[in-house]
């Protein structure tokens, strides 16, 4: 009699319901003895929730670091800081091998070397379109257009079925930089027989097909080309076509290009390295910016996102130190704003408006193009593929929803939709969601990794809102004050709506309170401190409508 099939099982720990974070895990075995396979280690974006002072989300992997010696492996489909931007705080809980393609590995350890502190991280380095053994999964990589080299799909062969999932991708059929989707390889293992399609649903929402790159490059080159004084162009540092074609239009016009911004400097360093500079001008420093004549010089800048302290949120406050833009210069947003960030990137256009500079977007020109498939795109991957089961990622709801009614229209045998932290048997009898695995979100504050669920966070929001009053008292053994109390009031307003001192307010409650104590509960410092807490609390939000939060000291002496 033949061996049962082993089961093999699919739970996003990220990703799912959710644009950013993606961190997916396969599993091979019954349920006591599985071998595990992660692919994609990234970060979310902070900038969608209100996290005052954090500038990162990670996904919580208490999952894996209890299944740790049962993980055979992290395969990085490619260089996105959505796939690859946690791997530096999480690796050293995991330790385990690291997969990733030359450019995907020369990024991450950039980046590394960029945070002090940061650990070594070994990563084996595949060939692009390399194959690779990890445990019980032959892991094949195929490449795929999307805005950063080296971007792949994986076929993940396992003895219970083929899976292909397929990272983030397009149809490009002329990328500026790096190979087209492999089609050919791709309805290969369609004629294999694929058991899941495991897809990016980012772009599902929209019809007909994206616009190529090379397109994109002509459109920007005509904008440069009839530009009357400075150019900056502004895109995503990791789109290392997009800067290709920024140089390749400069020189075609005699314009010198100055890179602006640390996040750029690093990708361009490491496209030079890894030869996907091959044939670009060298670039002039910024130092010499300002000595160029305004129709001799194209700026490639950070902050298409409108971050704060990016190149081009300086410039358009006119507080950069070697950058300026003026009445007559063009600013090219060769992007657009990632969902929750469009009123910081708002920001930064009217900045620049307001100094009387152009400023052109993809509203009325072909300045950028998104990296994911559009609808006609995942036809055809689904053409090509075949799978028995298609299962939607890489998106929020309403964007998997359309991807799976998409494959179901496409005649997919098998659609199924899951979140984060659902375990679905993909085989046998798949799909099933048959099991939950505990997920959640860590933020990165400051050097620390705090868990989302932890106390800080919602402090600091709470701080954020409605401020602290501190209150220190002096009591003698019998419940005395010994001096008068000392209030500080941090964050709330001065005066009531009366034009009353409210801090005058707060000490007459204090010294009220403490003065009808019962003796006995005098005599307790804790008693006193929960007392006066509670009287202070209630007595501004009567005035503020505001509860603040109330930090109490009592010594006794
Ligand atoms: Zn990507
Ligand atoms: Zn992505």
């Amino acid at each position: 009699m033949a061996d049962p099939i082993k089961e093999l099982v699919f739970a996003p720990l990220g990703g799912v319901g959710e644009i950013g974070m993606n961190l997916s895990i396969y599993g091979l075995g019954d349920e006591r003895r599985r071998t595990w396979l992660a692919v994609d280690c990234g970060i979310g974006f902070a900038s969608e929730e209100h996290v005052p002072g954090v500038d990162l989300v990670l996904p919580d992997i208490r999952f894996l670091v209890e299944e740790r010696k049962n993980l055979a492996g992290l395969v990085i489909t490619h260089g996105h800081e959505d796939h690859i931007g946690a791997i530096i705080d999480l690796w050293p809980r995991l330790k385990v091998p690291i997969y990733a393609t030359p450019f995907t590995a020369a990024l991450l350890e950039a980046k590394r070397q960029g945070e002090p502190g940061a650990p070594e991280i070994p990563v084996t380095i595949v060939p692009v379109g390399g194959r690779i053994t990890v445990g019980p999964f032959d892991v094949e990589y195929v490449a795929v257009a999307h805005s950063i080299p080296e971007s792949h799909a994986l076929i993940i062969r396992t003895s219970s079925g083929t899976i292909l999932h397929t990272g983030d991708w397009k149809i490009d059929p002329t990328p500026v930089i790096g190979l087209p989707t492999d089609e050919a390889k791709l309805t290969a293992v369609g004629d294999e027989g694929v058991l899941a399609l495991i897809g990016d649903s980012t772009n599902a929402v929209r019809e007909g097909r994206s616009p190529s790159e090379t397109d994109v490059g002509k459109s920007l080159a005509e904008l440069i080309r009839n530009a009357p004084g400075r150019v900056a162009v502004t895109t995503f540092a990791s789109n290392v076509s997009r800067l290709r074609s920024v140089a390749d239009a400069a020189r075609a016009c005699g314009r010198e290009v100055v890179v602006v911004g640390r996040a750029m400097e690093r990708i361009v360093q490491v496209a030079r390295e890894t030869g996907y500079f091959e044939n670009v001008q060298p670039f002039r420093s910024l130092e010499t910016y300002g000595y160029l004549p305004p129709d001799k010089v194209v700026a490639l800048c950070t902050g298409s996102q409108g971050e704060p302290r990016s190149a081009l949120s300086r410039i358009a406050r006119d507080d950069h130190p070697e950058v300026t833009f003026n009445r007559g210069d063009r600013v090219i947003f060769s992007s657009r704003a990632i969902p929750g960030n469009e009123k910081a990137v708002a920001a930064v256009i009217n900045g620049l408006v307001v100094r009387g500079v152009e400023v052109i977007t993809d509203r009325t020109h072909l300045v950028h193009v998104s990296g994911h498939p559009r609808q006609a795109e995942l036809e055809d991957m689904l053409r090509w593929v075949r799978p028995q089961i298609v299962l939607p990622v890489h998106g929020e709801a309403l964007h998997m929803a359309e991807h799976a009614a998409l494959a179901r229209r496409a005649g997919v045998p098998k659609v199924v939709t899951c979140l984060d932290g659902d375990m679905v048997r993909l085989a046998p009898n798949g799909p099933e969601i048959i099991d939950e695995v505990p997920v959640g979100r860590l933020y990165k504050d400051g050097r620390i990794l705090v868990d989302a669920q932890a106390r800080t966070i919602p402090d600091r929001r709470r701080l954020s809102f409605a401020g602290v009053v501190s209150i220190a008292l002096a009591l003698s053994k019998q419940g005395e004050l010994l001096a008068d109390p000392a209030i500080e009031l941090t964050g709330i307003p001065e005066t009531n709506a009366a034009g009353e001192s409210l801090s005058d307010i707060v000490y007459d409650v204090v010294l009220e309170i403490v003065e009808n104590l019962p003796r006995a509960r005098r005599r307790d410092p804790d008693a006193v401190a929960e007392s006066v807490s509670r009287a202070v609390r209630s007595t501004v939000a009567r005035e503020w409508s505001k509860k603040p939060i109330c930090h109490m000291h009592v010594l006794t002496v």
